[in-house]
């Protein structure tokens, strides 16, 4: 049985209690984990806090070095963690090797980050004076992390923090904590002092919430939806909290008629099916120029029906890809509404649109790619986040029109446009309602650029430099001589 990690130490629920972890393309049970209750996150709470003082002390480069370190030692169980991920969560071991990849990737540029932070220097209007600002951390973090990418969004949170000199509870996702245990045990590994960097598993409503509300904890990085977001917000500002929401997103995709078509279609096939659709950045609505509209959707269609559903352990035959099952039950059942209400609406499927047939789809949350198109805009596809394989694909005559139903969502997390013209972009740069354009570009979140959303999408900026302002309070020092 896996367990949590608290204070230096392996550790079971005060309770005893346990949760199964079962793989979503089988339904087996991968492991069990405590299922930690309020008393389990004050124990972290309490020991993240008595190991602030030391590790807010311990020199930047020590904790960069430190830093640097736990990635060599999750490096080192590299093949396994792969494969754990895609046994929890059910992405193919592809995209959990890039996870993983990605999750180290960022973990080196924020140890990078850790001893390149600097203050300021001030002249002040007062007669032999002047003001200094520094950077102070902030005490103990709350990490709250969700299931489709338990590990790139666990480190965009313990990363920063840790290389600013804060301490870290992090609470991962009831359904995908194995991973996450595994790689706080080996960051463990590289010497942090016991209680700087801990994990508590548990139910979001029980754990989570403690976080949220324990007056000990001084910052919450929350990833998820935007209802839970909401709640996160409510509770946690209550309490002076530090607060980052990095929420659900619906994202537009603009494709010009001057635009190279090879290269969009292979960007929204990658932006929308990857880890099954199951991504807050995503290509979620996808504006077509009247030009190329049906070029362009039958040159995707072509490319989405390589996609095979199927065990993410496993390959697929070459030109087929391999994808991974839906995360839950109830994560399909959501997706299949919102395909129904789409057809219901008058909307017609171009491929996909249904569970995929066989003996060996049975255990399984699988369903096929999808791609529908006439989806009228006031369908649930569209007005709602859709977290799975289903992509409408709208026909607009120019770009004023793409844009303005482009923002016309409560989202504003990515967005991204195609095309060669200067105008175009300029214009799209400057009016989608969105954290993040990208231009001829996939949607990803690099580790060197801030990533954040608007609207409810949420707030605060995770990625780049720009992360660790958000781990750290700027101090205004006046030194009279
Ligand atoms: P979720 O909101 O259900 O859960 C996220 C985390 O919050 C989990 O660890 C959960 O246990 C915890 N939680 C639940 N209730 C809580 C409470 N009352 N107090 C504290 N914590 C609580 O989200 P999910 O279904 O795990 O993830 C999918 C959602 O996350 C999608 O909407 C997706 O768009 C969003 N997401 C956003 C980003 C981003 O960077 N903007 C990235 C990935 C996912």
């Amino acid at each position: 049985m896996a367990k949590m990690f608290i204070a230096g130490e392996s550790v079971d629920s005060v309770t005893g209690q346990t949760t199964e972890v079962r793989n979503p393309a089988n339904g087996e049970v991968v492991d069990t984990v405590p299922k930690g209750i309020a008393q389990d996150a004050q124990r972290a709470i309490d020991a993240a806090a008595a190991a602030f003082d030391q590790w807010s002390h311990t020199s930047a480069e020590e904790r960069a070095n430190m830093l640097f370190k736990s990635a060599e030692l999750v490096e080192s169980e590299r093949k396994p963690l792969s494969e754990l991920l895609t046994r929890e969560q059910g992405k193919p071991l592809q995209e959990s090797a890039t996870e993983l990849e990605h999750f180290l990737h960022g973990l080196h540029f924020v140890a990078g980050l850790a001893s390149k932070v600097r203050g300021a220097q001030v002249p002040l209007p007062a007669k032999n004076a002047y003001g200094m600002v520094i950077r102070k951390p902030l005490g103990v973090c709350g990490a709250i992390v969700p299931w489709n990418f338990p590990l790139t969004l666990m480190g965009t949170k313990v990363g920063p923090a840790l290389a600013a000199g804060n301490t870290v509870v992090v609470k991962p996702a009831s359904t995908t904590p194995l991973s996450s245990i595994r790689i706080i045990e080996l960051m463990n590994q590289a010497g942090f002092p016991k209680g700087v960097l801990n994990v508590v598993t548990g139910p979001g409503g029980v754990v989570g919430e403690e976080l949220l509300k324990n007056p000990k904890v001084r910052r919450i990085a929350f990833t998820g939806e935007s209802g839970t977001g909401k709640h996160v917000a409510e509770v946690a500002c209550s309490d002076f909290k530090r607060v980052t929401l990095e929420l659900g997103g619906s994202d537009p995709m603009i494709v010009c008629d001057d635009a190279d078509i090879p290269k969009a279609i292979t960007g929204a096939m990658v932006g929308r099916y990857w880890n099954a659709g199951q991504a807050c950045l995503a290509v979620k609505r996808l504006y077509v120029f009247d030009k190329v509209f049906d070029a362009f959707v039958k040159g995707l269609a072509d490319k989405v029906a390589r996609y095979q559903p199927g065990d993410g352990l496993t390959k697929a035959e070459k030109p087929n890809i391999r994808m991974g099952p839906l995360h839950t039950a109830a994560q399909r059942e959501e997706i299949e509404a919102q395909v129904q209400d789409a057809i219901d609406r008058g909307a017609h499927v171009v491929i996909g649109g249904a569970r995929p047939e066989g003996k060996e789809y049975e255990r399984g949350f699988f369903y096929q790619p999808t791609i529908l198109v006439d989806v009228p805009d006031d369908a649930r596809a569209v007005q709602e986040e859709t977290f799975g394989p289903l992509l409408p694909i709208f026909r607009v005559s120019n770009l004023d029109e793409a844009i303005e139903r482009a923002n016309n969502s409560i989202y504003g997390l990515g967005s991204s446009i195609w095309t060669k013209n200067i105008d175009n972009i300029d214009a799209a740069i400057d009016r989608l309602q969105a954290g993040n354009v990208w231009v001829n570009s996939l949607h990803y979140g690099y580790d060197e650029l801030p990533f954040g959303g608007v609207k409810a999408s949420g707030f605060g900026r995770e990625h780049g430099p720009e992360a660790l302002d958000y781990y750290m309070e700027p101090k205004g020092v006046v030194i009279t001589h």
